[in-house]
């Protein structure tokens, strides 16, 4: 890069990257379609199998291939959020949002999930009508991110999902709490979790898979919202992510 940069002029050098950019947006396009679909496909028919084959030992096959798209979809798409995070060519759309609907939504999904480990998901709402300016896909994806890291590690009790309006320095803020009673992180690790591939639980790999992309992500799309996300944890009982977005309007329950 030093040495490109010494032979051009400081605007050659910046079209340089922007063209550079572009074609890393345009590829990350075409291998989003070109993986998504196949994987799609694969996820339909395998749904169907599980739901129509009466063979128990081909039901269970059919239920493993679709378990298996589900988590090769959710890797895929963590990699193409970090690529594009790279490659900055993330566009935010903002939109005023009703935050309570989009968690409602994202905590019914995973409700099933949670259910399967034996473990309670509960969204405690305290502020309907908070709204913020935030992408709802991204906000989705924060959501899930964080609710399907609590559920992976958490061996027994339950994870709690809690929507309030605080105020802070008085701006008024919304603030959404994901608490569950896990295996904890330890002090000294909670500044590492945040950085791509970062696995506290390393060693502990076998036991719980995973990227180690899942709150790199979360922290930029957060951040790119103009949010916040902070953690607290205490080792074998349990963490709490909380994030903040400034609030556009809002009332208290
Ligand atoms: P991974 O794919 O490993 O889950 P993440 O980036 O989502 O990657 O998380 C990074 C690390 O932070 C994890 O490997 C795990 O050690 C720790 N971590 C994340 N969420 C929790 C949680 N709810 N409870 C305990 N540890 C967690």
């Amino acid at each position: 890069m030093e040495a490109i940069k010494n032979n051009k002029s400081a605007e050659e050098y910046e079209k340089l990257i922007k063209e550079m950019r572009q074609l890393q947006a345009t590829f990350l396009d075409n291998m989003s379609h070109e993986l998504r679909t196949p994987i799609t496909v694969i996820l339909g028919y395998a749904g169907i199998l599980a739901d129509e084959l009466e063979d128990p030992d081909l039901k269970e096959m059919a239920e493993i291939v679709l378990k298996s798209s589900n988590r090769l979809t959710e890797s895929l798409n963590l990699l193409l959020d970090q690529s594009a995070i790279q490659s900055d060519s993330l566009q935010v759309e903002f939109e005023e949002t009703e935050l309570s609907k989009l968690i409602e939504n994202s905590t019914n999904v995973y409700k099933p999930v949670a259910e399967d480990k034996n473990l309670k998901l509960e969204f405690i709402n305290n502020c309907d009508s908070v709204k913020c300016r935030i992408d709802r896909k991204m906000f989705d994806k924060v959501m899930d991110n964080l609710l399907s890291n609590a559920i992976k590690y958490t061996k027994a009790g339950s994870i709690t999902v809690k929507l309030e309006s605080i105020n802070k320095e008085g701006k008024v803020y919304a603030k959404i709490d994901v608490a569950d009673t896990g295996i904890g992180i330890e002090e000294e690790k909670q500044g590492l979790i945040f950085e791509a591939f970062r696995q506290v639980s390393e060693g502990m790999n076998r036991l719980y898979q995973g990227t180690g992309l899942g709150l790199s992500v979360t922290k930029k799309f957060v951040e790119l919202m103009n949010g916040e996300i902070k953690v607290s944890s205490k080792l074998n009982e349990g963490t709490t992510f909380s994030i903040f977005f400034p609030a556009d309007s809002f009332s208290s329950n």
